[in-house]
């Protein structure tokens, strides 16, 4: 990543705005810009299956849920965050399960890109499908988009929820079973 450019642009930014980028509040502000966009935009080029590993657990092919994992990504039409939960449902085949913290991860790689939030949670069904091999996926992402509740309608808190199912997750009563899991206060996340 040019982190330089980076800064040049910003700057450029500044300066179209009618800012003066000298002033003490804004010196640093190019340069901490381009810092956090290396961070936000980390993701790209980075391949999501590399970071799912899976291990053997005998005997377990019941739905597993992951809930409420935090994730925060920009926008690709406006650059402007948008962040929720994600929460994702997978059943296991052949007994092949993989850890939280490998699911984080490949929300993080595919999150730290320029994003839309309906193509993100289709991402994150479709690297599960390819990489652990289950025989169903959902994925469901509530986000709020700053870009919307920010502007035109302006209502701020506003959520938007996408869902993603693949394989055997697609038929209605194992969706409901676990939206009902999900959504159950005594597993509130
Ligand atoms: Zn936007």
């Amino acid at each position: 990543m040019n982190k330089k450019k980076i800064e040049k642009a910003i700057k450029m930014i500044l300066e179209a705005v009618g800012e003066d980028t000298k002033r003490d509040g804004l010196k640093g502000t190019p340069k901490r810009v381009a810092e956090l966009y290396q961070e936000f935009f980390s993701g790209i080029k980075k391949d999501p299956k590399k970071e799912l590993k899976h291990y053997f657990f005998p005997n377990h092919d019941e739905m597993v849920i992951a809930k409420g994992i935090f994730f925060n990504s920009l926008c690709e039409h406006h650059l402007l965050p948008f962040f929720g939960k994600v929460h994702i449902v997978y059943i296991p085949d052949n007994n092949r399960i993989t850890g939280f913290s490998r699911l984080v991860r490949v929300i993080e790689v595919l999150a730290h890109r320029p994003q839309l939030q309906e193509r993100l949670t289709s991402q994150v069904a479709d690297v599960l499908m390819e990489a652990l091999k289950p025989r169903g996926v959902l994925v469901i992402m509530e986000a709020e988009q700053l870009c919307l509740t920010l502007r035109g309608v302006k209502k701020l808190g506003a959520q938007t929820i996408t869902t993603a199912s693949r394989g055997t997750l697609k038929d209605d009563k194992k969706k409901a079973l676990a939206l009902a899991l999900i959504k159950d206060k005594y597993l509130s996340a």
